[in-house]
């Protein structure tokens, strides 16, 4: 086991919460490093919509996701928090009151006062569709994310599914690609009003075409789609020609270790209480989507509110001695200073 990493606090997961974690705890002195499994930060918002706007954060009306990470990036640079990408936290163990010590499948090995779990739904991976042969595909035609828009640039694209990603990736790659077909098993789908309405306009224009019915194989060499074959509602069987196919199929959210961590668990989420979102361990902190309280609402911003409340908390515990008093960043020099204005 490699020497221990000695931190005040230990965030697991570098999703938008835990990012803005290393702010509000920041502020209050607290040092943080990060583990997450990604090979990169930002959460679901880098890995599963980098370029897709977001409309819901307070005071920005558009955003893209992977914009909101890097401007996140910005504003924690002062905290110079420290990221160990690529590896999993797989053991938390309490050592003292409050110490914890945590490693990862890495091999790292972290003394932390607190503990927050950042850690989104887990490991989150892409459903995959029941279609034979579809794993030689992946990566290569069949994608279950969408990474950089121009790879798809001039493509023949088959979008498959009726929720908002499949119908939110219908209207941003429809001026991208050459063609798009939407293919959803019938006509009521899950998505938004707003996108399934901007969807139908698209198709009555013409720049869309949309298919009832379900891929039931693929047709293509080394790993490169030529067609989908497609059994339709009216159970006609045919081919729909497609260069790349992008099948939505929702998440499985993985728990992963979190499970064995000893903590309280509702389901695959953990229980918290509202005033400060500690878990059921002292010292241990949960927030972000991987929480639960009554009328928890899984938002960037819902997180953001948690990790300020947090933050007050883990103070406690880091600082025993020493009391806290509310400031601005607006009218504290004291404040300004470490954010280096
Ligand atoms: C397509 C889509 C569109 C969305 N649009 C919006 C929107 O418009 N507005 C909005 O507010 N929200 C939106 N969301 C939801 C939003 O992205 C989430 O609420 C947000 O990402 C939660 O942030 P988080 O930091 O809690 O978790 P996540 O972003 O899930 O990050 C958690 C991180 O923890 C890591 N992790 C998990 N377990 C471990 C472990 N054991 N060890 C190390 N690392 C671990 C994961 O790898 C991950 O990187 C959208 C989500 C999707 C999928």
């Amino acid at each position: 086991m490699s020497e221990p990493i000695k931190t005040d606090v230990l965030i697991i997961g570098a999703g938008p919460v835990g990012l803005f974690g290393v702010f509000e705890l920041g502020l209050l002195d607290m040092k943080c490093h990060l583990v997450d499994i990604l090979d990169k930060v930002g959460g679901q918002c880098a890995e599963l919509y980098p370029e897709k706007p977001i409309y819901d954060i307070p005071a920005i009306p558009k955003i893209s996701a992977q914009g909101l990470v890097d401007q996140l990036m910005e504003q924690i640079k002062p905290f110079g928090p420290q990221f160990h990408l690529g590896e999993m936290v797989e053991t938390i163990t309490r050592i003292g009151d409050p110490l914890f010590r945590v490693t990862t499948d890495g091999g790292k090995t972290f003394e932390a006062k607190v503990v927050v779990i950042a850690a989104g739904g887990g490991s989150f991976q892409p459903k995959r569709p029941p279609i034979p042969g579809i794993e030689a595909y992946e990566e290569k035609s069949v994608h279950y994310a969408v990474r950089k828009m121009e790879a798809f640039r001039g493509k023949k694209i088959l979008i498959v599914g009726g929720g908002d990603s499949a119908l939110d990736w219908t209207l941003n790659l429809q001026p991208v690609a050459s063609h798009v077909t939407l293919l959803h098993r019938r006509a009521d789908f899950r998505a938004a009003p707003d996108s399934v309405n901007k969807m139908m306009a698209l198709v009555n224009d013409k720049k869309v075409d949309l298919v009832l019915g379900q891929v039931t194989g693929l047709e293509g060499a080394d790993g490169q789609l030529s067609a989908a074959v497609v059994k339709r509602t009216d159970n006609t069987v045919g081919p729909v020609t497609c260069d790349a196919m992008l099948p939505f199929f929702g998440l499985t959210m993985k728990l992963g270790p979190v499970a064995n961590w000893g903590l309280r668990l509702n389901e695959d989420v953990i229980p918290v209480n509202t005033e400060d979102f500690e878990t059921s361990e002292p010292g241990i902190f949960a927030i972000g989507d991987i929480n639960t309280y009554p009328g928890k609402l899984k938002l960037i911003l819902s997180g953001f509110h948690e990790v300020a409340l947090m933050s007050q908390k883990a103070h406690r515990y880091v600082y025993p001695d020493k009391k806290l008093t509310f400031q601005y960043t607006t009218s504290s020099s004291s404040l300004q200073k470490k954010l280096g204005v």
